[in-house]
């Protein structure tokens, strides 16, 4: 590519030289042309000693040429001024004959500010100079004898020959070195960018391209590095979710496989054994029975989980009161607590403050908030459970100082199948789904919900809710 791009420049400019070239050789013709157009308007060659001469001098008509800014003098043949009318550039009366030649050569050189007419009258033997000032006048001129050849002429042509081509020499090395320096300012960014594609598509992701310009390849380098960073965030998250999926699908596995073989288990046992006592296969049955439970459980609630993640799910709110919802709730919850012989505490406003839920989900939240707490706590845990208004929100803490979990797992415990202790649940019959449905219900409704605990430290769940 950066060969391709060098060529091009490199045939424009040759392409501009060939034009300028032709234009020159154009506008020197047009010059020329012009010069002839010009020359006939010009008062000089109107008025020239030819065409004025007469016999005797008095009859020469002056006034046109004085009237013009031109001047008369008439030489006699022993050189003095006989006549003299309007611009006069011979200073003396009297010449010598070296002065008068002088200035019969110095009337045809190139650069005089003046323009001479001279013309001889052999009969009145006098000499009739015109003078007019000159306007502007370029003298650019080839003089060539077509009747005699000059000795000099091969040696003109070949100084003019090498000139010309020495000049064309010189005008296509610097084309080429012009036609480089440019074609850098374009090819080095560009093969940078390029690189960094490149490096894109093989799934560097890392890759970022540094040109320091603030030209147009600035912006693109900079739309560039902001297209590699986006699918570089792309990318990760599509992998962290990948990740995610094969998590789930094998956590799902782990905890329905061993449900699963405890009923078949029990199941052959109740098939197989023939001497059976009631008693026994009451136990057996129990177990079959616990373990289905759990695996439906479990089921029905991964169910839930993947119904709240679809674009489908809605919620059906309801304008309440919130503080009365909450002391509805705590009215079961105080049988439960009781049971488990825990101390409770409950902080509730008296006003009204309200917000939009949908019960039957939030109730779900509260029920799992209160079965996790009992479930995982000893007798004695003490729990709090308050409410407090925020300028556009509601925040419910529900809070234990039971055994609590490990700060590190403070936000993952929100993600599905994420438990404290496996052993500790499979008593317990948790599934880690518990906390996931109610961040979703929770986030379904606008609010937050977080998590204060360590080890031995309990826990507090925080909950936001916007006012409506
Ligand atoms: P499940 O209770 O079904 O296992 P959750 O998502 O409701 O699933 O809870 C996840 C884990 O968090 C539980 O397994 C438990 O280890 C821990 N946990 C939740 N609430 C409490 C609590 N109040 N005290 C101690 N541990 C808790």
């Amino acid at each position: 590519m950066n060969r391709k791009i060098e060529n091009k420049f490199l045939t424009n400019y040759i392409l501009m030289f060939i034009i300028s070239t032709m234009i020159g050789v154009f506008a020197f013709m047009l010059l020329g042309f012009a010069n002839d157009v010009l020359s006939k308007t010009l008062v000089k060659n109107h008025y020239t000693a030819k065409s004025l001469m007469r016999d005797d001098y008095k009859y020469i008509d002056v006034t046109s040429v004085v009237e013009h800014g031109g001047g008369i003098q008439i030489i006699n043949a022993d050189y003095e001024v006989e006549f003299s009318e309007g611009l006069n550039t011979i200073t003396k009366d009297k010449l010598t004959v070296e002065e008068f030649t002088e200035f019969l050569i110095m009337s045809k050189s190139v650069g005089v500010p003046y323009s001479y007419s001279i013309a001889y009258n052999a009969k009145g033997q006098f000499w009739l100079i015109v003078t007019f000032p000159t306007s502007i006048r370029i003298d650019i001129d080839i003089a060539h004898n077509k009747d005699f050849v000059s000795v000099d002429t091969e040696n003109v042509v070949g100084f003019l020959v090498a000139f010309i081509l020495f000049y064309l020499m010189l005008l296509a090395i610097s084309t080429v070195i012009y036609s480089k320096l440019t074609s850098i300012g374009v090819t080095n960014p560009l093969e940078k960018l390029c690189e960094g594609a490149r490096r894109l598509k093989e799934g560097d992701y890392s890759s970022r391209v540094n040109l320091n310009l603030k030209n147009e390849f600035g912006e693109l380098e900079y739309i560039f590095n902001k297209m590699a960073g986006q699918i570089e965030k792309e990318i990760a998250l599509r992998k962290q979710s990948e990740e995610n999926r094969k998590q789930l699908v094998l956590d799902i596995s782990h905890d329905l496989k061993n449900p699963l073989a405890s009923i078949m288990g029990y199941a052959e046992l109740c098939l197989n054994k023939t001497n059976i006592s009631e008693e026994t296969y009451d136990t057996y049955m129990k177990v079959i029975y616990g373990n289905g439970l759990r695996a439906n459980n479990l089921i029905i609630n991964l169910f839930e989980l993947s119904r709240m993640e679809s674009l489908e799910y809605t919620i059906d709110k309801t304008r309440v009161d919130i503080c009365e919802y909450m002391r509805e709730q705590i009215g079961t919850f105080i049988a439960v607590f009781d049971k488990a012989l825990f101390i409770y505490d409950f902080e509730m406003p008296e006003n009204e403050i309200f917000v939009k839920i949908d019960l039957k989900q939030m109730d779900r939240v509260f029920q799992n908030l209160l079965d996790n707490t009992v479930k995982y706590n000893p007798k004695g845990t003490k729990v709090t459970i308050s409410l407090f208004e925020q300028q556009k929100e509601v925040v419910i803490i529900f809070k234990d100082d039971g055994i609590g979990i490990p700060l590190e797992l403070t936000k993952k415990i929100f993600n599905p199948f994420v438990r404290v202790d496996g052993a500790r649940n499979s008593q317990t019959g948790g599934t880690g789904l518990g906390l996931a449905i109610a961040q979703k219900i929770i986030g379904a409704h606008n609010g937050t919900i977080n998590l204060k605990t360590d080890v031995n430290c309990g826990c507090e769940f925080i909950i936001t809710l916007p006012k409506n």
